[in-house]
């Protein structure tokens, strides 16, 4: 099918929820795709950090073949290796102690919000449901966790929302403790506010919240949904903060495209949830713990050193522009934000397109950088050339 054709058949048939690009993409290698036209472009997409290891990755191909011709399916009913295997990598690798899987970063924040609520209800009794998260976060799009980010334009119209949660401005103790109550159970943050805008916390508000935290016995919830699996070069953000949070929750980068999400725990919350107190059909399905086993081998340091050497290459590429529409660039390993002036961070966005570079946006004024983890120097440098020929 041609692009008109798709596009009339996603009209007539598909609720029309996104902002789609005028684009309909057909295949890709590594961090270059191709559209159906045969438009070549460079990626710095990844999905939306999914991708982690581009396009056309043959090991994780082979291994979900592998797993779907072997048990493509079956109930948690049933012990299973994949899952198994998948949570033995994950958990030594990331000092917690015990993981659950499901589907999606929403469903990894609900579990979290769930596993919080719980621990302070089975010691403190009821009463003790707040969590605090942060202005300007994202947390998901499940009526809970449009309640639990911290933007009031996700609270409108799906009325009821789920209570307690309260907001406090990143960055910012005094906020966090004019928010604390005996009704406090957790706070929730990303470290890096993705969708928000590529927002850094500082290290220091980072380890004071941990320390709060800790004194108040609130429970220490990370989401790592997009910082998290390597993304930012290390496997988790939060190794870079020097914080061990209570639970961290992870999805977009961990199953390499296919559909994963899920949460760890520390040792003191992994007896929260008991059986029949969380479930899910899907999650941990073995092919997509098959996929997610090959991503988690990928994670050696050396390729976490290459993910913060090529993040800091492209982020001097793009200082090297002295662009005009620059107006800083922020993020950590391949995370980068470039605050866009000028225009608007969608119009840059549609032009890098038209010449060949796909990126994402965030918050209300920049351009958002999530390449797959593999991408190559070339491939930047492609991308640069890109951003030159419009930015300059
Ligand atoms: C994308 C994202 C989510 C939601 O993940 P879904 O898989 O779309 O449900 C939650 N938190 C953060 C930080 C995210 O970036």
């Amino acid at each position: 099918m041609n692009f008109e054709q798709i596009k009339q058949l996603d009209q007539a048939y598909v609720l029309q929820t996104y902002g789609r690009n005028d684009v309909a993409i057909d295949h890709g290698k590594g961090a270059t795709l191709w559209d159906t036209e045969g438009k070549e472009y460079i990626d710095f997409t990844s999905g939306i950090g999914v991708c982690s290891l581009g396009y056309g990755n043959e090991a994780w191909a082979k291994a979900i073949y592998d797993q779907a011709m072997k048990l493509g399916h079956i109930s948690n009913l049933f012990y299973t290796e994949p899952y198994a295997v998948l949570a033995s990598k994950l958990v030594p690798a990331s000092g917690m102690a015990a993981a659950f899987f499901g589907n999606s970063g929403a469903e990894a924040n609900e579990g979290m919000i769930k596993t919080a609520r719980k621990y302070s209800f089975d010691k403190y009794g009821q009463g003790r449901a707040t969590i605090i998260t942060l202005k300007n976060s994202f947390h998901g799009r499940t009526i809970t966790t449009l309640k639990a980010t911290g933007q009031d334009h996700f609270h409108e119209f799906f009325y009821p929302f789920t209570e307690g949660f309260r907001y406090a401005d990143a960055n910012d103790m005094e906020s966090l403790l004019s928010q604390s109550g005996d009704d406090v159970c957790a706070v929730m943050m990303e470290l890096i506010q993705g969708e928000g805008g590529v927002n850094p916390l500082q290290k220091d508000y980072v380890q004071a919240v941990a320390k709060l935290c800790a004194e108040k016995d609130w429970l220490l919830l990370i989401d790592e949904v997009q910082t998290g699996i390597g993304r930012t070069g290390s496997l988790f953000a939060f190794q870079q903060f020097d914080i061990q949070p209570d639970v961290v929750s992870f999805a977009k980068g961990i199953a390499g495209g296919l559909p994963f999400g899920g949460f760890l725990t520390n040792e003191k919350c992994r007896n929260v949830l008991k059986a029949g107190d969380h479930g899910s059909t899907f999650g941990g399905n073995p092919m997509a713990s098959a996929a997610a086993s090959v991503v988690m081998d990928a994670m050696t340091p050396a390729f976490l050193r290459e993910v913060k050497e090529k993040g800091e290459y492209l982020r001097a590429g793009i200082a090297a522009l002295n662009s005009p529409y620059v107006s800083g660039i922020r993020g950590m390993g391949l995370m980068v934000g470039v605050g866009v002036q000028g225009m608007t961070h969608k119009e840059l966005k549609d032009k890098l397109m038209a010449e060949g570079l796909l990126c994402l946006t965030a918050g209300k004024d920049t351009l958002r950088l999530l390449p797959p983890l593999v991408i190559t120097k070339e491939e930047i440098d492609k991308g640069l050339a890109v951003m030159a020929k419009i930015m300059k």
